[in-house]
Protein backbone atom coordinates (compact mmCIF):
# COMPACT_ATOMS: atom_id res chain seq x y z
CA UNK A 1 0.00 0.00 0.00
CA UNK A 2 1.09 3.55 -0.91
CA UNK A 3 2.12 6.16 1.76
CA UNK A 4 -0.97 8.34 2.54
CA UNK A 5 -0.05 11.97 2.50
CA UNK A 6 -2.13 13.81 5.39
CA UNK A 7 -3.41 17.24 5.94
CA UNK A 8 -1.42 19.09 8.59
CA UNK A 9 -4.66 19.34 10.67
CA UNK A 10 -5.63 16.09 10.65
CA UNK A 11 -6.99 14.78 13.62
CA UNK A 12 -6.04 10.58 12.70
CA UNK A 13 -4.80 9.73 15.81
CA UNK A 14 -3.19 6.96 14.40
CA UNK A 15 -3.24 4.56 10.77
CA UNK A 16 -1.73 1.02 11.38
CA UNK A 17 -1.43 -0.45 8.67
CA UNK A 18 -0.88 -4.47 9.36
CA UNK A 19 -0.71 -7.87 7.80
CA UNK A 20 -2.13 -10.94 8.25
CA UNK A 21 -4.14 -12.60 11.05
CA UNK A 22 -2.95 -10.89 13.84
CA UNK A 23 -5.86 -8.99 15.01
CA UNK A 24 -8.53 -11.65 14.94
CA UNK A 25 -6.74 -13.78 17.56
CA UNK A 26 -7.21 -10.66 19.95
CA UNK A 27 -10.02 -10.73 22.36
CA UNK A 28 -9.48 -7.42 24.30
CA UNK A 29 -11.88 -4.46 22.44
CA UNK A 30 -11.36 -2.23 19.43
CA UNK A 31 -10.41 1.35 20.11
CA UNK A 32 -14.34 2.17 20.27
CA UNK A 33 -13.09 5.57 17.39
CA UNK A 34 -11.09 3.69 15.03
CA UNK A 35 -12.32 2.52 11.57
CA UNK A 36 -11.18 -0.86 10.53
CA UNK A 37 -10.97 -2.37 7.38
CA UNK A 38 -9.86 -5.54 5.45
CA UNK A 39 -7.67 -4.72 1.96
CA UNK A 40 -8.33 -1.43 0.06
CA UNK A 41 -11.36 -0.56 -2.22
CA UNK A 42 -8.54 0.14 -4.74
CA UNK A 43 -7.48 -3.93 -4.47
CA UNK A 44 -11.01 -4.57 -4.19
CA UNK A 45 -11.63 -2.54 -7.97
CA UNK A 46 -8.64 -4.50 -9.81
CA UNK A 47 -10.89 -8.04 -9.20
CA UNK A 48 -9.48 -8.96 -5.56
CA UNK A 49 -13.09 -10.71 -4.73
CA UNK A 50 -11.66 -13.29 -2.46
CA UNK A 51 -12.36 -13.49 1.20
CA UNK A 52 -9.52 -12.72 3.44
CA UNK A 53 -11.21 -12.86 7.30
CA UNK A 54 -14.74 -14.39 7.88
CA UNK A 55 -17.55 -12.33 9.60
CA UNK A 56 -16.41 -13.58 13.24
CA UNK A 57 -12.92 -12.04 12.67
CA UNK A 58 -14.83 -8.41 11.45
CA UNK A 59 -17.24 -8.19 13.97
CA UNK A 60 -14.23 -8.40 16.38
CA UNK A 61 -13.36 -5.25 14.98
CA UNK A 62 -16.89 -3.26 15.30
CA UNK A 63 -20.40 -3.68 15.31
CA UNK A 64 -21.33 -1.28 12.63
CA UNK A 65 -20.27 -0.95 9.06
CA UNK A 66 -20.56 -1.89 4.99
CA UNK A 67 -18.80 -4.12 2.56
CA UNK A 68 -18.72 -7.08 0.82
CA UNK A 69 -18.35 -10.69 0.15
CA UNK A 70 -16.35 -13.50 -1.15
CA UNK A 71 -16.91 -13.69 -4.88
CA UNK A 72 -18.22 -10.01 -5.16
CA UNK A 73 -21.66 -11.43 -3.35
CA UNK A 74 -23.74 -8.72 -2.46
CA UNK A 75 -24.00 -6.01 -0.34
CA UNK A 76 -22.59 -5.97 2.95
CA UNK A 77 -24.62 -4.26 5.50
CA UNK A 78 -22.85 -4.41 9.59
CA UNK A 79 -25.42 -3.01 12.25
CA UNK A 80 -25.75 -3.42 15.22
CA UNK A 81 -23.45 -6.56 15.36
CA UNK A 82 -25.38 -8.41 13.07
CA UNK A 83 -23.94 -8.85 9.02
CA UNK A 84 -27.10 -8.45 6.39
CA UNK A 85 -26.04 -9.76 2.94
CA UNK A 86 -28.02 -7.95 -0.08
CA UNK A 87 -27.57 -10.47 -2.85
CA UNK A 88 -28.00 -9.79 -6.89
CA UNK A 89 -32.10 -10.89 -6.14
CA UNK A 90 -32.18 -7.65 -3.74
CA UNK A 91 -33.67 -9.30 -0.65
CA UNK A 92 -31.26 -9.01 2.61
CA UNK A 93 -30.12 -12.31 4.46
CA UNK A 94 -28.42 -12.64 7.84
CA UNK A 95 -24.89 -14.39 7.05
CA UNK A 96 -22.97 -16.92 9.74
CA UNK A 97 -19.83 -16.26 10.95
CA UNK A 98 -17.20 -18.39 8.62
CA UNK A 99 -18.42 -16.16 5.25
CA UNK A 100 -15.32 -14.11 4.30
CA UNK A 101 -14.86 -10.50 2.92
CA UNK A 102 -12.21 -9.12 0.58
CA UNK A 103 -13.21 -5.65 1.88
CA UNK A 104 -15.33 -4.28 4.55
CA UNK A 105 -15.04 -1.19 7.08
CA UNK A 106 -16.31 -1.40 10.31
CA UNK A 107 -16.20 0.33 13.83
CA UNK A 108 -17.59 -0.12 16.77
CA UNK A 109 -20.77 2.09 16.83
CA UNK A 110 -20.23 4.76 19.66
CA UNK A 111 -21.96 8.19 18.43
CA UNK A 112 -21.60 11.55 19.75
CA UNK A 113 -24.47 13.06 18.07
CA UNK A 114 -27.84 13.03 16.62
CA UNK A 115 -29.50 15.45 14.16
CA UNK A 116 -33.21 15.75 13.46
CA UNK A 117 -34.15 16.72 9.56
CA UNK A 118 -37.56 17.85 9.14
CA UNK A 119 -37.76 18.92 5.36
CA UNK A 120 -37.99 16.29 2.66
CA UNK A 121 -34.51 16.35 0.98
CA UNK A 122 -32.69 14.53 -1.92
CA UNK A 123 -29.64 12.31 -1.00
CA UNK A 124 -27.44 15.12 -2.39
CA UNK A 125 -29.15 17.66 -0.43
CA UNK A 126 -28.67 15.29 2.75
CA UNK A 127 -25.02 15.09 2.07
CA UNK A 128 -24.64 18.66 2.21
CA UNK A 129 -26.85 18.84 5.14
CA UNK A 130 -24.50 16.40 6.81
CA UNK A 131 -21.46 18.18 6.07
CA UNK A 132 -22.39 21.35 7.72
CA UNK A 133 -22.77 19.47 11.19
CA UNK A 134 -19.53 17.66 10.48
CA UNK A 135 -16.28 19.58 12.39
CA UNK A 136 -14.20 18.90 9.38
CA UNK A 137 -14.63 16.70 6.11
CA UNK A 138 -10.96 16.46 6.50
CA UNK A 139 -12.00 13.89 9.01
CA UNK A 140 -13.48 10.50 8.64
CA UNK A 141 -16.89 9.80 10.18
CA UNK A 142 -19.24 6.84 10.27
CA UNK A 143 -22.79 7.89 9.70
CA UNK A 144 -26.03 6.37 10.72
CA UNK A 145 -29.21 7.92 8.74
CA UNK A 146 -32.77 6.88 9.78
CA UNK A 147 -36.23 7.33 8.97
CA UNK A 148 -38.76 7.53 5.70
CA UNK A 149 -37.50 8.12 2.13
CA UNK A 150 -40.37 8.59 -0.40
CA UNK A 151 -37.60 7.08 -2.69
CA UNK A 152 -34.63 4.66 -2.64
CA UNK A 153 -32.37 3.55 -5.22
CA UNK A 154 -30.01 0.63 -4.61
CA UNK A 155 -28.04 -1.52 -6.22
CA UNK A 156 -26.01 -5.23 -5.74
CA UNK A 157 -24.49 -7.16 -8.05
CA UNK A 158 -24.07 -11.08 -9.45
CA UNK A 159 -21.68 -13.20 -8.01
CA UNK A 160 -18.27 -12.97 -9.74
CA UNK A 161 -16.68 -16.26 -10.90
CA UNK A 162 -12.53 -16.21 -11.49
CA UNK A 163 -10.90 -15.17 -13.91
CA UNK A 164 -12.22 -11.95 -12.17
CA UNK A 165 -12.98 -8.67 -13.79
CA UNK A 166 -12.64 -5.03 -12.51
CA UNK A 167 -15.37 -3.68 -10.42
CA UNK A 168 -16.14 -1.49 -13.09
CA UNK A 169 -16.92 -4.16 -15.36
CA UNK A 170 -18.95 -5.77 -12.86
CA UNK A 171 -20.73 -2.58 -12.63
CA UNK A 172 -21.84 -2.29 -16.03
CA UNK A 173 -24.83 -4.74 -15.14
CA UNK A 174 -25.58 -3.84 -12.10
CA UNK A 175 -29.07 -4.27 -10.74
CA UNK A 176 -30.78 -1.47 -9.54
CA UNK A 177 -33.37 -1.91 -6.84
CA UNK A 178 -36.06 0.75 -6.65
CA UNK A 179 -37.28 0.31 -2.78
CA UNK A 180 -39.96 2.66 -3.53
CA UNK A 181 -41.44 4.65 0.00
CA UNK A 182 -40.00 2.57 2.60
CA UNK A 183 -38.70 2.95 6.02
CA UNK A 184 -34.64 2.29 6.37
CA UNK A 185 -31.17 3.11 7.74
CA UNK A 186 -28.38 4.02 5.91
CA UNK A 187 -25.19 2.82 7.43
CA UNK A 188 -22.26 4.03 6.45
CA UNK A 189 -19.18 6.60 6.18
CA UNK A 190 -18.22 9.86 4.61
CA UNK A 191 -14.54 10.03 4.35
CA UNK A 192 -12.07 12.69 3.25
CA UNK A 193 -10.78 12.98 -0.37
CA UNK A 194 -6.49 11.78 0.97
CA UNK A 195 -8.54 7.82 2.05
CA UNK A 196 -9.51 7.81 -1.92
CA UNK A 197 -8.55 4.12 -3.23
CA UNK A 198 -7.80 2.94 0.33
CA UNK A 199 -11.39 3.32 1.07
CA UNK A 200 -14.13 6.07 -0.70
CA UNK A 201 -13.85 9.42 -0.35
CA UNK A 202 -17.09 10.66 0.30
CA UNK A 203 -20.06 9.44 1.16
CA UNK A 204 -20.76 5.77 1.22
CA UNK A 205 -24.27 4.28 2.27
CA UNK A 206 -25.85 0.87 2.22
CA UNK A 207 -29.26 0.52 3.23
CA UNK A 208 -31.19 -2.22 5.02
CA UNK A 209 -35.29 -1.35 5.08
CA UNK A 210 -36.67 -2.01 8.72
CA UNK A 211 -38.32 -4.76 7.46
CA UNK A 212 -35.60 -6.51 6.28
CA UNK A 213 -36.92 -6.89 2.93
CA UNK A 214 -34.77 -4.73 0.68
CA UNK A 215 -31.12 -2.84 0.98
CA UNK A 216 -28.19 -2.26 -0.81
CA UNK A 217 -25.48 0.39 -1.78
CA UNK A 218 -27.53 3.60 -2.29
CA UNK A 219 -27.70 4.84 -5.60
CA UNK A 220 -29.93 7.51 -4.60
CA UNK A 221 -32.23 8.68 -1.96
CA UNK A 222 -35.67 11.26 -1.24
CA UNK A 223 -36.00 11.48 2.23
CA UNK A 224 -39.42 11.90 3.35
CA UNK A 225 -39.63 14.38 6.02
CA UNK A 226 -38.19 13.81 9.31
CA UNK A 227 -35.09 11.98 9.53
CA UNK A 228 -32.43 11.31 12.33
CA UNK A 229 -28.80 11.52 11.27
CA UNK A 230 -25.90 10.08 13.95
CA UNK A 231 -22.19 10.60 13.92
CA UNK A 232 -19.62 8.64 15.02
CA UNK A 233 -16.19 10.41 14.84
CA UNK A 234 -13.28 8.08 13.48
CA UNK A 235 -9.53 9.23 14.42
CA UNK A 236 -7.42 6.37 14.20
CA UNK A 237 -7.38 4.10 10.76
CA UNK A 238 -6.22 0.48 10.75
CA UNK A 239 -5.68 -0.64 7.09
CA UNK A 240 -5.28 -4.85 7.48
CA UNK A 241 -3.21 -5.78 4.48
CA UNK A 242 -3.65 -9.58 4.96
CA UNK A 243 -0.35 -9.94 3.56
CA UNK A 244 1.74 -12.79 4.50
CA UNK A 245 -1.34 -15.11 3.25
ZN1 LIG B 1 -21.17 0.18 -1.38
Amino acid sequence: MKALTRPGALALALMTIIGGCTVSSESSDPPAEEMYQISTLSALAAGGYDGLIDMDELLDQGDFGLGTFDHLDGEMIVYDGVVYRVPANGVPEEVDGDVTTPFAAVTPWDPEREHEFSDPLSCSDLEAAIDGLLDSVDEPYALKVEGRFTSLTTRSEERQEPPYIPLADVLENQIVFDLGEVDAILVGFRLPDYMANSNAAGFHFHALADDNASGGHVLDCQTAGEISVEIDEIDSWQVDLHSDD
